[in-house]
């Protein structure tokens, strides 16, 4: 009876190690394929490689009758009740100690508006005579070779001009903003066709419906919040202009920079594909400004070079993600491999709900690769700091412009490490859903990350087709 009973005990921690094993060593070749299917071959080796090892682990331990077998059994049970647990708890939530900002920031200070200003005219003398700091560090900006030009460090002939095709597409897309902008307060030039009253329920889940239809990977709404504003503008013909926003509400967007091109960073693919994604966001953002103007509602597009917000403050407080170490917008599902264009309205919208995420700031507490990949040594090291009355990652923007002067791109290699920036797929998504789950997973999937892909990895040589 005793010799029956230890058989069956035997048999059943036998069944258990061999299912524990066997899904073990079935996520493992999953996580394979997916890794060869996106091209990271070195992952998808290891993770066949360990496939295989959870699987002679499994035929080992199932096999072999060893005493306590029954309670490492049991330990098996209880980390496989422990995954389907945290898999259906709810995200961990709490304050990520960013809160409202007190920002009052001038366009005009930005590294773009600051090495738009030609050498020896008024505004250049002016600006200068009143920040004598930034003179230095900006003649050393316009020493360098400079973006997309001939003498820089990835200077690619077709690429950096289909780039600048792009970005003198978007310039005639400002064009057509400002004859919007310019019409925004006018019924009559909209052709009195709007009569203001769309419910505003239906148009704010249409509008962001509508976003996601034509393009865009994520939407949202929030209320317009004087941080969002600049004070001044400080590019283009709207230089000096102080900024006055009569809008109420802003639709934020984010579309997604392509997988491969991004990973090639800082070479010159990056630098088109962003062209490219703030082309097709600034025609999304028109296209939806337009329509809200024939509702009869006043709206503006918020596109590349003409902005009057800060775009990752909007799109944060929309829904859209958290504020990361690289001090740009860190989406749930594609990190911070996304570009961003808003429009602003004065709608009666339904605002969505900033939603902190206190794991993707401890993620980003304790990762730091942007930081160690960064050539041009602009992302801290260090912890959160105050800042405009928040506590959050402030990046050295001079630095990280004059390395984009010397690369000839807009770098993004910060972008392409980063472990939120992988695939929007099945395996990636299971572990972003365990990592706003629990302390432990941070921990765990930072570490896998770095054993899988490299503490710095290596940017992707460019495709020569
Ligand atoms: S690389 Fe790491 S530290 Fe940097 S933004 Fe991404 S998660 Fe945060
Ligand atoms: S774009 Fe390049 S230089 Fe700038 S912060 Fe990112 S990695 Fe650093």
């Amino acid at each position: 009876m005793q010799y029956i009973w230890s058989m069956e005990i035997s048999g059943i921690s036998s069944v258990i190690i061999f299912i524990f094993w066997g899904l073990v060593a079935a996520a493992l070749l999953f996580a394979a394929v997916t890794s060869f299917r996106e091209g990271e071959t070195m992952p998808g080796r290891k993770l066949l490689a360990a496939s295989g090892v959870a699987l002679i682990v499994a035929l080992t331990l199932g096999y072999v009758d060893f005493p306590g077998k029954m309670v490492l059994a049991g330990v098996f049970v209880i980390v496989m009740m422990a995954g389907v647990y945290l898999f259906f708890r709810n995200p961990l939530s709490g304050p990520t100690g960013q809160g409202t900002p007190r920002l009052n920031v001038d366009e005009a200070d930005t590294m773009f508006a600051r090495m738009e200003l030609l050498a020896g005219s008024p505004e250049f003398e002016s600006y200068y005579a009143d920040n004598p700091g930034k003179a230095r560090e900006d003649a050393r900006a316009r020493s360098l070779p400079g973006l997309l030009s001939a003498g820089s460090l990835y200077h690619n002939p077709v690429l950096f001009q289909e780039t600048d095709v792009n970005f003198g597409l978007i310039k005639y897309l400002r064009q057509a903003n400002k004859k919007l902008s310019e019409t925004d307060y006018d019924p009559g030039s909209r052709g009195g066709k709007g009569t203001r009253d769309t419910d505003p329920v239906w148009l704010s889940r249409y509008l962001k419906k509508r976003a996601v239809q034509l393009g865009a990977h994520s939407a949202g709404i929030t209320r317009i919040h004087d941080y969002h504003l600049y004070t001044r503008r400080g590019r283009g013909e709207a230089r000096g202009r102080p900024v006055k926003m009569l809008h109420t509400h802003a639709i934020a967007f984010t579309v997604e920079m392509d997988f491969d091109s991004v990973r090639t960073a800082p070479a010159a693919p990056v630098t088109l594909e962003s062209s490219r994604q703030y082309l097709n966001s600034a025609t999304l953002a028109l296209e939806l400004a337009g329509l809200l103007q024939r509702l009869g509602y006043a709206a503006r597009a918020h596109i590349d070079g003409d902005y009057e917000l800060i775009c990752p403050l909007v799109a944060r407080d929309a829904g859209l993600g958290e504020i990361g170490r690289m001090g740009v917008l860190m989406t749930p599902r594609l990190g911070p491999r996304v570009r961003i264009a808003v429009v602003t309205t004065d709608a009666p919208l339904l605002a969505d709900m900033y939603k902190p995420d206190p794991t993707m700031i401890e993620f980003c507490r304790i990762c730091k690769k942007c930081a160690d990949c960064c050539p041009g040594k602009s992302i801290p090291q260090g912890d959160m700091e105050e800042a405009g009355g928040v506590m959050r990652w402030k990046i050295d923007a001079e630095s990280c412009y004059r390395y984009w002067c010397i690369a000839g791109t807009d770098c993004g290699r910060c972008m392409a490490v980063c472990p939120f920036s992988h695939p929007d797929n099945v395996m990636h998504n299971v572990i972003r859903r365990f990592i706003r789950r629990s302390g432990l997973m941070v921990k765990l999937a930072l570490a896998g990350d770095d054993l899988l892909y490299g503490r710095r990895p290596k940017p992707t040589p460019p495709s020569e087709e």
